[in-house]
């Protein structure tokens, strides 16, 4: 006679992972393929810039903004804390001391401090902190669709009551022109798909904080249109690994070149890009499951 126990139900398996994308490795493909190749696979080091610098110390202060109890949440506090902030990143990343020389570039360090200051006064005329409880600040986001690993941090996260998600993200750019609307918010989307994929619920609002010109760019996606967009991040990826296998990165040259540090290894620009890697799909794959998309942007936000 045969046992009638049944069977343990068995664990799901996980799904295997092909490849992996954040939103700024993502954006680097379609604005260059040979860009992504450098920053990606080959992972050569950029030239810091005291703007993308910037941008990091006022993202640590107004994330730091939020730890506090709401009533803190003043301008004076949060301007206070941008030096110690640049002190924390230069801990973090001694290459950004090479930004500033300590003694010639006294003044120069003082006026960029003043600029980073200026920028989170500027803050406190588009929102009052002291009014806002996020669900969470800089919070990893993933999801894997279809062996595709999709991930990256959301400067804020913003839940009412009533469940609606309004995904919120600082920058200290310029806003952008209208024609140049579409490439600012696609990391918007890629963050609006990746929260729909894990909560069920696509976020009600994608708003963009133009920290330096006192503005907003405000968005709100629907199903199609973010199924539209996951096709899109399915292609880009498979581009990537078609180029992976063939070595072929090529050079897209645009205005954003002036903003590149591998200018002296572009063939655009008269140079010679170092032996392609055996191993690069593997790097590039890597590489975005565990980027962070705060590199600080080495190109202006146009
Ligand atoms: S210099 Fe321009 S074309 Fe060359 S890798 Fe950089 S962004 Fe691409």
């Amino acid at each position: 006679m045969t046992s009638t126990t049944p069977a343990p139900a068995l664990e799901p398996l996980p799904q295997a992972v092909v490849g992996s994308l954040s939103p700024s490795r993502a954006s680097d493909f379609k604005t260059c393929p040979l860009l992504y190749r450098f920053r990606s696979i080959d992972r050569l080091p950029e030239t810091p810039s005291r703007d993308a610098a910037r941008g990091t110390v006022v993202h640590a202060v107004l994330e730091h903004l939020y730890e506090l109890p709401a009533t803190q949440r003043t301008v004076t506090v949060a301007q206070a804390d941008v030096d110690p902030s640049w002190q924390a990143l230069c801990e973090a990343e001694p290459e950004l001391l090479t930004l500033f020389d300590a003694e010639l570039d006294a003044p120069a360090l003082a006026a960029w401090l003043d600029s980073a200051r200026a920028l989170v006064a500027n803050y406190f005329e588009l929102e009052d902190p002291r009014r806002l409880e996020p669900e969470s600040r800089e919070q990893l986001v993933e999801v894997v669709i279809d062996g595709l690993r999709l991930r990256g941090y959301v400067d804020r996260l913003d839940v009412s009551p009533a469940g609606d998600i309004r995904v919120v993200d600082y920058k200290t750019g310029s806003i952008p022109r209208e024609a140049y609307e579409a490439k600012a918010l696609f990391q918007m989307k890629f963050y609006a798909l990746v929260l729909w994929r894990t909560r069920g619920v696509v976020p009600r609002q994608l708003r963009l904080i133009y920290l330096a010109d006192k503005d907003t760019l405000s968005y709100s996606p629907d199903p199609d249109e973010l199924t539209r967009f996951e096709r899109t991040l399915q292609a880009i990826w498979k581009a990537i690994a078609t180029a992976s296998l063939t070595g072929d990165f090529r050079p897209s040259p645009s205005r954003l070149c002036d903003w590149c540090s591998y200018q002296p290894l572009c063939p655009a620009k008269g140079g010679t890009p170092p032996p392609f890697p055996s191993d690069a799909l593997a790097s590039a794959s890597a590489s975005s499951a565990s980027a962070s998309t705060r590199p600080g942007p080495v190109e202006p936000e146009v």
